[in-house]
């Protein structure tokens, strides 16, 4: 039997429910948000993967780890010189906590400014959008709702004889509280969270290797983007083995001896500590009771359509749970157009347009089609492109790497997609985003005036060079 009733009932606070617990609010919806999560005081730490041991503590990392970089190596071209420059790994890891328990506060503060109701505890659907609360604290009830948003997010995935013991082998969280620099990083997987934290480790003097099994790097973007990828992280000293399927690692004398074939050759390495970063799956399991009439893929996501909604009536589901890119906006705006349908709008997502950004140095941040999806998908289209070295600004901040790559329709010239590796590629992508959000064509971009000097000028540039029109250099 249901005690307590609501408009809407969220199950999961990360980006994806946190956010729609907020819009849901705004649209005097009596909300109940759950989630499990708790911090090492042993307090609610709503958030998600996200706030807790995803985006956030990760980008605080690379932040502290880039400057402590730049002050060893990229301070005396400018005259500055330094001496005696150490790294304590205890206050960066501190700083990062500090960081993270600044935005929970402010989380539930936001839940109570906005009449939130908010359960820390576990989340099970049951039949009837009735779901029952097992709180971290106490004895369970049942709830019931209107509409109910699963947002349960994801988990990482694991790998066969590689056991994660959180200490020597750790998944992401581990990764984002080791008291030192190990002097040897194993990392298993050289997708973004390899490439980020393997980053972090490097720059604070770690030797670290990565073991990836694809023979490619970063597939997701063109060959001409990756291969700079690969030369700049070369250049840093990133050890990636393509092609590198790992058997297993076990645990000798205190060090992980990770053995792994490569070109049909079975070799070995040993690390103080092994990274396993080998992608994430729907956080689905417990998260059902058998009654609920939600329908799950045969890879464990929640069935949804194109609008989130399941198999279920009136049970939605967002974020990590369900199809599309693991990222924090996606699931933020699935959040808000999941809800706003509810309240009768015009909820709005499009999958098409959502950017993606490494956080590495150089950044890579991309939207829309890549050259390979158009020629695969038989589309004609042309390119345009400019390195940021032909940038005064990137000059005189000496961080000129990269390049920008605008990809429109050869026809109509409609922005398809783009790619930039760079400094701040993270928010120069979003230029990109509005412009084709708006159907924009690199001719619009092209006549837009960017501020000089700016990185941003490598976009306009990009666009101008669709049309072999470029100024600072050769078309
Ligand atoms: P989550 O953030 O996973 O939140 C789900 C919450 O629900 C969790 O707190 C979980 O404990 C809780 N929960 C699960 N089941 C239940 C239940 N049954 N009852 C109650 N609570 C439950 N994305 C980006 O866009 N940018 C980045 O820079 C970025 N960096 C990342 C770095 C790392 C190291 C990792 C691991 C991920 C990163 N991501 C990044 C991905 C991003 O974290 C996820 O895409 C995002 O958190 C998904 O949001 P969500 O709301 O769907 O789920
Ligand atoms: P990923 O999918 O980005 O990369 C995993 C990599 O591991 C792949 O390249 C895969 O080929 C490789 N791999 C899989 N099995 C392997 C094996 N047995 N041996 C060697 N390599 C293997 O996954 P991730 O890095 O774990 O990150 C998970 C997700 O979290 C990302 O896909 C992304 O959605 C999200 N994330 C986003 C950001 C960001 O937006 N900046 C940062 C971190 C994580």
């Amino acid at each position: 039997m249901s005690d307590k009733k609501f408009d809407l009932i969220i199950v999961g606070g990360g980006p994806g429910g946190y956010v729609a617990a907020i819009r849901a609010a705004q649209l005097d919806m009596k909300v109940l948000l759950i989630d499990d999560r708790q911090g090492d005081d042993g307090k609610a730490a709503p958030g998600g993967t996200c706030l807790n041991v995803g985006c956030v503590p990760s980008k605080a990392l690379l932040d502290s780890s880039k400057h402590y970089h730049h002050i060893q190596h990229d301070y005396a071209a400018h005259g500055i010189s330094v001496d005696g420059v150490s790294m304590d790994v205890g206050t960066m890891i501190d700083r990062k906590r500090k960081v993270v328990k600044q935005l929970n506060g402010g989380l539930l503060q936001l839940f109570k400014a906005n009449k939130i109701e908010f359960a820390n505890g576990w989340g099970k659907l049951l039949s009837d959008r009735s779901v029952e609360v097992t709180p971290c604290e106490g004895d369970s009830y049942t709830v019931a709702g209107q509409h109910v948003i699963l947002a349960a997010g994801s988990v990482p995935f694991t790998i066969p004889n590689v056991e994660i013991d959180g200490t020597h082998i750790v998944d992401n969280v581990g990764a984002l509280e080791f008291g030192e620099a190990p002097e040897r990083l194993g990392v298993i997987g050289a997708g973004v969270i390899g490439l980020e934290m393997g980053s972090v480790w490097k720059r604070l003097g770690s030797e670290v290797i990565l073991f990836e099994a694809m023979d490619e790097l970063l597939p997701v973007v063109d060959k001409d983007m990756s291969r700079a990828a690969a030369r700049e992280f070369k250049k840093q000293g990133l050890d990636i083995r393509l092609g590198a399927k790992v058997a297993g690692a076990d645990l000798v004398d205190g060090k992980v001896k990770v053995t792994y074939t490569k070109d049909g050759n079975e070799s070995s390495e040993t690390f103080d500590r092994l990274l396993v970063a080998v992608g994430r799956r729907a956080a689905s399991e417990g998260l059902l009771g058998e009654e609920s009439g939600v329908k799950l893929t045969d890879r464990g996501q929640i069935e949804v359509d194109a609008h989130c909604r399941t198999s279920a009536e009136n049970v939605w589901a967002i974020g990590d749970l369900v199809r599309g890119p693991m990222l924090a906006h996606k699931a933020s705006e699935e959040g808000v157009a999941v809800v706003e349908t509810i309240a009768g709008q015009h909820g709005h997502i499009n999958l098409d347009h959502v950017p993606w950004v490494i956080y590495t140095d150089p950044e890579i941040a991309w939207v829309g089609k890549t050259e390979k999806d158009l020629a695969e998908a038989g589309v004609e289209y042309k390119t345009g492109s400019f390195p940021f070295a032909a940038t005064g600004r990137g000059l005189a901040m000496g961080d000129a790497a990269g390049h920008v790559k605008i990809i429109a329709d050869a026809e109509s010239d409609r922005i398809l997609g783009a790619q930039i590796i760079g400094p701040t590629a993270s928010e120069m992508i979003a230029e990109i985003v509005v412009t084709m959000e708006f159907a924009g064509a690199s001719e619009d971009l092209g006549r837009i005036i960017h501020a000089h000097p700016t990185l941003s000028e490598a976009i306009h540039e990009a666009a101008l060079s669709v049309d072999k029109r470029a100024i600072h250099k050769a078309n």
